[in-house]
């Protein structure tokens, strides 16, 4: 299946009653789509904030940003996507020998599959949480659903840090769960040189319903999901991003007007409002 009627289908799974057994076939099968087809359904990277830019394609992809000194890159895609990180960022005259840092957002095959590859070429640092750095081996519970993946040992926990700063860039990570028990969002402020403006960046770590297909007791897994969003939901953010950037429609506001288009400070709230009142509708068929 193509990953647009994927796409299409995930829309569907949103809005209709929530099915488990077909929700997991369906992530199972974008997984192996992307896997399989990297090229095929890659986009052309853009720029969505002064120094960050996404490269991937609709479903799944990575941030990188410049701090000045080096790269940050957030997320690493999956293992086959790898080339096309890499060809993503020297599309933005940057060379990928230059991430000085990869952070993860949860252990999930679609966001950490590339991580070793990644690792071994630049020799960045890489960080996770504690909470899910017990699953960087366990192919089962990130969803690797076969596909290649390398194991890796990550350098730091964000739990034991403060801010991660490189360059002009000092990155909050805040420790959500729910998606995964150590689901991470993370804060930055980022400068436009050019007007001296400056905006709150914030990508969120990962807002899938997926964590309901092995829960014991989906009502309380379903509690934890609300409290870990409204844990985030009062921060300022003026420009939102999230790796599934359907989330929020970045590729398609930025092939519009570019970058700015972004900029909403209503995006952030109104993308946990729309997951927490799905989420309400889910809780319904378990009651
Ligand atoms: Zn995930």
């Amino acid at each position: 299946m193509a990953l647009s009627q994927l796409l299409w289908l995930e829309v569907m799974d949103l809005s209709s009653r929530y099915d488990l057994m077909a929700a997991k076939k369906h992530e199972e099968d974008v997984m192996n789509e992307i896997s399989k087809n990297p090229m095929g359904s890659a986009v052309s990277p853009v720029q969505v904030a002064p120094h960050v830019f996404y490269a991937g394609n609709k479903w799944v992809g990575v941030f990188f940003i410049d701090t000045g000194d080096g790269l940050i890159l957030l997320d690493t895609g999956v293992a086959s996507q790898y080339p096309i990180i890499m060809d993503g960022i020297r599309s933005f005259g940057f060379d990928p020998k230059d991430i000085k840092k990869v952070l993860l957002s949860h252990a999930h095959y679609d966001h950490c599959g590339s991580m070793s590859k990644i690792l071994e070429y630049t020799k960045a640092k890489s960080y996770v949480s504690k909470l899910d750095a017990v699953f960087l081996d366990d192919t089962k519970a990130l969803l690797t659903h076969g596909n290649e993946y390398s194991p890796f040992n990550p350098d730091y926990y964000y739990e034991e840090l403060e801010d991660i700063s490189q360059g002009r860039i000092s990155i909050k990570p805040v420790v959500i769960g729910a998606h995964t028990p150590g689901t991470t969002c993370f804060f930055f402020t980022d400068v436009d040189e050019e007007t001296g403006k400056e905006y709150k960046v914030a990508v969120h770590g990962g807002l899938g319903y997926v964590f309901l297909h092995t829960a014991k007791d989906p009502i309380a897994a379903i509690d934890c999901y609300r409290k870990a969003q409204m844990a985030v939901y009062d921060c300022p953010v003026d420009i939102a991003l999230s790796f599934h950037t359907y989330n929020l429609q970045i590729l398609e506001k930025v092939a519009e007007s570019g970058w700015k288009n972004l900029i909403n400070q209503d995006a952030w709230k109104a993308m946990l409002d729309d997951r927490l009142e799905k989420i309400s509708d889910i809780e319904k068929e378990f009651i």
